[in-house]
């Protein structure tokens, strides 16, 4: 098919809720993709921060391969191997007093369940959650989400939410918790601008949650499976969530959401409160198993931590002769540049010299690329990065 035609049926024809980049992508391995024409592109939006393990990693086109020729779907109400090993696997990488696990499709509909649990086993109905967090756009996740511009055309929801300043134990504790079912948070916000909240928060609001006797939701779907040098980024603070939701790069592009929970918890959904017709199926399952594989075999929590280090001290430096640069942060490879003016320039004059990135907000970069990347991508997106910040500031400080 021409270029010229895709890109007019999918503008004329696919629903319009996307912000298209203009850029029609055919081909992907490991840490590079290719567009129609053959343009390389080192891809550090990495599918939304889905390819941890890279594009097409073999031992992926591998198992889909075989598990296709043997069996795809194969509903809940029968047993399934492929299904069985995967929670086997997952299990012994995941905190150890989350015993249950409830397969889907999404990150949103790992979070509808995860709510639907918490509400069911505590029988209350109100949330507290994060400004600026962002856990999905079904009815139940929006409602947890802060953005304004998603939530405004569909209220009411069907949760009551207090929103509580992202990193302020005060809040938390000056919240009314007589009708709380949950708290959920983010270990880091993504789509909030890669914050981090301050070292000692998450010990606090595990304290206050087991003092209030509230379950605490952690939603690890952007920042879970080595993204920040550890196979979840609570680790890094050293809690246990009550419920953990896991999405993105769990079958490396398959779509598959997961959330898993304390055994009391799960219990209290009875059968039929809450299935999905491809949740855990054997081609999702057996790739996703083999993505837990891969994040130990080839070691991707430390690599993360590596090249995340590298790249973190490579911004630093382009910052520190930029205005245009406000602050560089992130944990292992997931990693946000906040310029003083807004994005656009430098991402799109970063996209055309073979560089794909992300963004948070109007002021935000945001870098999620394969795991797997090495030296060679570093420096090649640090060298694209400093050429179009540079340019920025030349055109926003030095014209003027
Ligand atoms: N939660 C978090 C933290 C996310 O980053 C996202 C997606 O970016 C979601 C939930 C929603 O996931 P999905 O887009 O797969 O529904």
């Amino acid at each position: 098919m021409r270029k010229e035609d895709i890109i007019r049926i999918e503008d004329e024809h696919l629903v319009r809720t996307y912000q298209k980049l203009g850029i029609v992508i055919s081909k992907g391995k490991g840490s590079r993709v290719w567009d129609i024409d053959g343009k390389e592109y080192l891809d550090f939006m990495g599918g939304y921060g889905v390819a941890i393990v890279g594009h097409s990693h073999p031992r992926i086109v591998e198992v889909i391969k075989k598990q296709a020729s043997k069996l795809i779907i194969c509903h809940g109400s029968l047993y399934n191997n492929e299904r069985a090993s995967f929670i086997e696997e997952l299990l012994k990488v995941s905190p150890k007093s989350l015993e249950m696990v409830y397969l889907s499709n999404s990150g949103a509909e790992a979070v509808e369940a995860a709510l639907k649990m918490v509400r069911k086993f505590t029988g209350k109905k109100k949330f507290i959650a994060a400004v600026g967090a962002y856990h999905g756009k079904t009815m139940g996740a929006l409602s947890v989400t802060y953005s304004n511009k998603y939530r405004a055309p569909f209220a009411p929801f069907p949760y009551e939410v207090e929103f509580v300043r992202f990193g302020s134990i005060e809040d938390i504790e000056k919240c009314d918790f007589s009708n709380v079912a949950g708290i959920i948070l983010e270990p880091i916000q993504g789509e909030g601008g890669v914050k981090i909240p301050p070292p000692d928060y998450f010990k606090a609001v595990r304290e206050l949650a087991d003092k209030k006797d509230v379950p605490l939701i952690i939603d690890e779907i952007q920042t879970g499976l080595a993204r920040t040098g550890k196979m979840w980024a609570h680790q890094h603070w050293n809690i246990e969530p009550d419920v953990m939701t896991i999405g993105k790069g769990i079958a490396s592009g398959i779509p598959m959401g997961v959330t898993l929970a304390k055994k009391e918890i799960a219990l209290s959904l009875k059968v039929g409160e809450h299935t999905s017709t491809f949740g855990g199926n054997p081609l999702s399952s057996s790739v996703a198993k083999a993505v837990l594989e891969i994040i130990t075999k080839e070691k991707l929590e430390e690599r993360a931590r590596l090249m995340g280090q590298r790249l973190i001290d490579g911004l630093k430096d382009i910052a520190s002769s930029s205005r245009v640069v406000r602050e560089v942060r992130g944990l292992g490879l997931m990693i946000g540049i906040e310029l003083r003016v807004r994005f656009q320039n430098v991402l799109f004059e970063s996209i055309k010299k073979g560089l794909l990135m992300l963004y948070s907000g109007k002021n935000t970069l945001r870098l999620l690329p394969p795991l797997i990347i090495n030296e060679k991508d570093v420096r090649e997106a640090l060298e694209i990065l400093k050429f179009s910040i540079i340019n920025e500031d030349k055109r926003r400080y030095i014209e003027q």
